[in-house]
């Protein structure tokens, strides 16, 4: 695998003294206004507790999408169900055509994802649920603010998830949210100090990292070197030198750990998740969004998936179709940008024949951040720099043309 640098500036929020600048008006409509609410420490651990909440086990059939990440797949089977993929349409909505298709006996659940923010047509969806006796299950997890058919996302499904490291400055945490049933009952438990101590201390690090809160940086950093130490240390007690005090979710990991699913997400994130201001994460991201949208439209090779912004959505990155991603993805991974192919891995099995689209998406599409905590000379080295990687490969596809004639 190839090794690439570290991003030159945040793929996800980090803290800033600003992050938690609160302010009293509101954002509007997000998952934590759709209903009950439970915090643990990732989605896909709020997907397996949904799971468990509705029954779905062994010889139970899931609709999944082919569009996908394994954090979405990984739950279903390991409560014992088997999942069966199916397709979208080019603009990400779900294909309920195919969808009645593979309707069977055994089919308990539907999982539908709202892409990048941008929300499914959910008051269709749940009826089409109810009509074929279905549970819906709405992966909030790029969509943690927004509304469909004038009522909050999240609210649509039996149960909903939604992931708070993708909006939020935090370490951990994912939400359990239901419209229809208490969630109050569900036994969560604290994972301990070591998580709590943990979790505050990257999240203060991650801003460090990226120049945040630099009075604050040198005030600790004494503190940081100490805790190093003693950090060192302690692995080097340890046989295998590897500790987990922390979920692999928040190390940007792909695995699925059960041990996890009913944990307490960390005090730090909570109250991050709770005082942060969503007025200013949901103006800014829009704000964004809209000028990467306006620059990326205009470079050679690429289109937007979505070609405008609705006002009831706050993305969660800017998604691009590009022509020649082979080239474009090393190319910007080698230039220091945090860009992201969501469903860059599909699930062993799922290719072109099971959805076409699906398979086009999953290689094509990039995307960039357009979060709150992107300061304003980052966001000008994104666009200069994604703007120089686009023009650079229109000169060598120009030059190898050139040659071939
Ligand atoms: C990231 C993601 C998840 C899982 O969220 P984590 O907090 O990373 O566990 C689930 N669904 C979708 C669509 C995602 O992109």
């Amino acid at each position: 695998m190839t090794e690439y640098p570290k991003p030159r500036i945040p793929a996800q929020p980090v803290l800033s003294l600003a992050s938690l600048i609160s302010d009293k008006g509101s954002a509007g409509n997000n998952v934590l206004d759709a209903g009950d609410v439970r915090f643990v420490t990732s989605g896909r651990m709020a997907i397996a507790l949904a799971l468990q909440q509705m029954n779905i086990g062994r010889d139970d059939k899931v609709l999944v999408p082919a569009y996908h990440c394994s954090s979405m797949i990984n739950p279903v089977v390991w409560v014992g169900a088997t999942p069966s993929f199916y397709r979208i349409h080019h603009d990400t909505s779900v294909d309920l055509e195919d969808i009645r298709n593979k309707i069977d006996a055994n089919t308990k659940l539907l999982l539908v994802a709202n892409y990048f923010g941008f929300p499914q047509d959910l008051p269709a969806i749940r009826a089409f649920c109810d009509h074929y006796g279905l549970l819906l299950l709405e992966d909030c997890a790029h969509a943690f603010f927004g509304q469909s058919g004038g009522r909050p996302l999240g609210s649509f499904g039996d149960y909903a998830i939604a992931s708070c490291t993708k909006f939020f400055p935090v370490f951990d945490g994912g939400c359990l949210i239901s419209s229809r049933h208490r969630l109050a009952g569900i036994d969560l438990r604290g994972a301990g100090l070591g998580f709590e101590i943990k979790s505050a201390v990257n999240t203060l690090e991650r801003g460090f990292t990226y120049k945040r809160m630099e009075p604050l940086r040198i005030l600790l950093a004494s503190s940081m070197r100490l805790k190093d130490r003693i950090w060192q240390r302690v692995k080097k007690r340890t046989a295998t030198g590897h500790i987990s005090l922390a979920p692999g979710s928040s190390e940007g990991g792909f695995e699925f750990e059960p041990e996890w699913i009913r944990k307490r997400s960390s005090l730090m994130s909570s109250f991050i998740v709770k005082y942060a201001s969503r007025k200013r994460i949901a103006s800014k991201r829009r704000a964004n969004y809209t000028t990467l949208l306006r620059v990326f439209k205009r470079l050679p090779g690429c289109q937007p998936l979505f070609p405008a912004l609705p006002d009831d959505v706050v993305p969660y990155v800017l998604p691009i179709i590009v022509d020649k991603p082979e080239w474009i993805f090393p190319a910007l991974k080698r230039a220091g940008v945090p860009v992201i192919r969501f469903a860059e891995f599909l699930w062993p099995g799922v290719d072109a024949q099971t959805c076409a689209v699906s398979a086009d998406l999953s290689r094509r599409v990039m995307q960039f951040p357009c979060h709150q905590e992107l300061a304003p000379s980052e966001f000008e080295w994104l666009i200069e720099t994604v703007n120089n990687v686009f023009l650079s490969s229109g000169h060598i596809e120009n030059g190898l043309e050139a040659i071939s004639n």
